[in-house]
């Protein structure tokens, strides 16, 4: 028997499990450990509460985790409960499936005041993440400034838009929703760097800020590029951009909340006294490399919340080579150290949708079967109980997962699927009761 642990179980953990299970054709054990009693990685407390069908992919690793070979160890904190040289003693390979959960630094004057927040942070909230479920951004407005234009920034202005009644059907924690619920906020303006081609949203998503009940997206004309060289884009980014030329022909029609795109705005300081209160944002152009350079012109947006989404960094583990530049574990093609792999964004960085996680899952099964191709008599799930019992670890298997899981569906708001829990302890009680 092959004995992988794999160190994470969200959509990357996963993939690789079921290319593991097909490339050894039953011949492995696989552990997933994670850090929380709850599985799925970032399909719960990533993708956006008010996309439900996303989520339905949790059913296809259900399977997985409850194949014979395959166990789940929650509430372990690889690095801290375990050191990776245990797991290497214990595993024939161990596989860093853990994302890049921690917010990539703006880097600008201000950015550490009060009402700053990263969208790992945002998300988390209102998505119950028990990092984050202590956030309570502040909501009051009348403005709130987003800055990236990728999906991550376009899933934030659209929950900072929504009504209360068009979160119905979604699993937005109850924290949250009441906040959003109470918030004053009636200017979204979403700041990207660069220009309409250079959108990272994507066409579906991008739609659904048209269809929203009290807000509307606004474009400045003035900032689309010749309707001609559209020829030029790949057809997704080219949807996008029909997207946003329709926003910029298509009047707010007195909706109360504005979502409006600043294109070429740079941000260079967050000001205020003691907390945000205005972004100051430099006016850019492209330069042959299509990279923004500042124009030196410069002007303030009132605001009283920031969210900065512009990408993630994967945290560091003791015993781990770590490229600081990049913001993730030193691999070269997924091979960290003899026996020690990593996939996923903790590979690759924070990109792709959910489904690029499965080739990558593949390609690190493959690099293991190469690695690999007999089995190194380790000991295995053996060895890592042993340390478990030794060390008096509350884990939480699948099955205790599916406890805290009905609970959850038991307490769930009637138009939701499910109340999440947001501290740990909670989750534990629940497995307990
Ligand atoms: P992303 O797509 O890489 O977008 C990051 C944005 O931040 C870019 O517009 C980038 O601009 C901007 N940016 C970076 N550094 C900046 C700075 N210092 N100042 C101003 N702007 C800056 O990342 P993401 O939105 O976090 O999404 C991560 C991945 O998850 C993406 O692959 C995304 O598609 C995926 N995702 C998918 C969905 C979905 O399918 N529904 C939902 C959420 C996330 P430049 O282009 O100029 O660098």
């Amino acid at each position: 028997m092959h004995q992988i642990a794999i160190v994470g179980s969200g959509p990357a953990g996963f993939y690789t499990a079921e290319a593991c299970q097909k490339n050894f054709a039953g011949k492995v054990q696989i552990d997933f450990i994670d850090r929380l009693p709850s599985p799925f990685g970032l399909i719960r407390s990533g993708v956006a509460p008010d996309h439900q069908s996303i989520k339905a992919v949790t059913r296809r690793y259900e399977a997985v985790v409850q194949s014979d070979n395959v166990h789940f160890y929650g509430n372990i904190a690889v690095g801290e409960d375990i050191a990776i040289a245990e797991l290497l003693d214990y595993y024939d390979a161990v596989v860093l499936a853990t994302g890049a959960p921690h917010d990539r630094a703006l880097g600008i004057p201000g950015d550490d005041l009060p009402g700053v927040v990263g969208s790992a942070a945002m998300v988390g909230w209102y998505n119950g993440h028990p990092d984050h479920a202590r956030l309570d951004p502040p909501l009051e407005g009348p403005g709130a400034v987003v800055i990236g234009n990728g999906n991550v920034a376009l899933d934030v202005a659209r929950i900072l838009a929504k009504t209360r009644e068009e979160f119905a059907g979604s699993d937005i924690v109850a924290h949250a929703l009441d906040a959003l619920d109470a918030a004053r906020i009636t200017h979204v303006t979403i700041l990207g760097r660069r220009g309409p081609h250079q959108l990272a949203m994507t066409p579906k998503e991008l739609a659904e800020l048209g269809r929203l009940e009290r807000a509307a997206p606004v474009v400045d004309a003035a900032d689309l590029p010749p309707l001609f060289d559209d020829a030029l884009l790949e057809p997704g980014i080219r949807k996008s951009v029909d997207l946003i030329r329709q926003f910029a022909a298509t009047p707010a029609g007195g909706k109360p909340v504005s979502i409006a795109f600043d294109f070429f705005a740079k941000p260079l300081a967050i000001e205020g006294d003691g907390k945000v209160e205005r972004m100051i944002v430099e006016r850019t152009r492209l330069d042959h490399r299509l990279q923004a350079v500042g124009t030196g012109e410069t002007y303030a947006i009132s605001c009283g919340l920031v969210v900065s989404c512009i990408g993630y960094r994967t945290p560091h583990i003791p015993g781990v080579p770590y490229d600081d530049n990049s913001g993730r574990f030193a691999n070269d093609d997924g091979r960290i150290l003899p026996g020690l792999y990593c996939v996923g964004w903790a590979r690759r960085g924070p990109s792709g949708t959910i489904g690029t996680n499965k080739p990558d899952g593949v390609f690190i099964a493959d690099q293991i079967l190469a690695d690999l191709p007999v089995a190194g008599g380790k000991p295995g799930r053996t060895g890592l109980e042993s340390l478990i019992s030794a060390r008096q670890l509350d884990v939480v298997s699948f099955s205790d997962w599916q406890s805290i899981d009905a609970a959850e569906v038991a307490r769930a708001r009637t138009d939701a699927p499910r109340e999440k829990f947001v501290h740990v302890k909670d989750m534990i009680a629940a497995k307990d009761a």
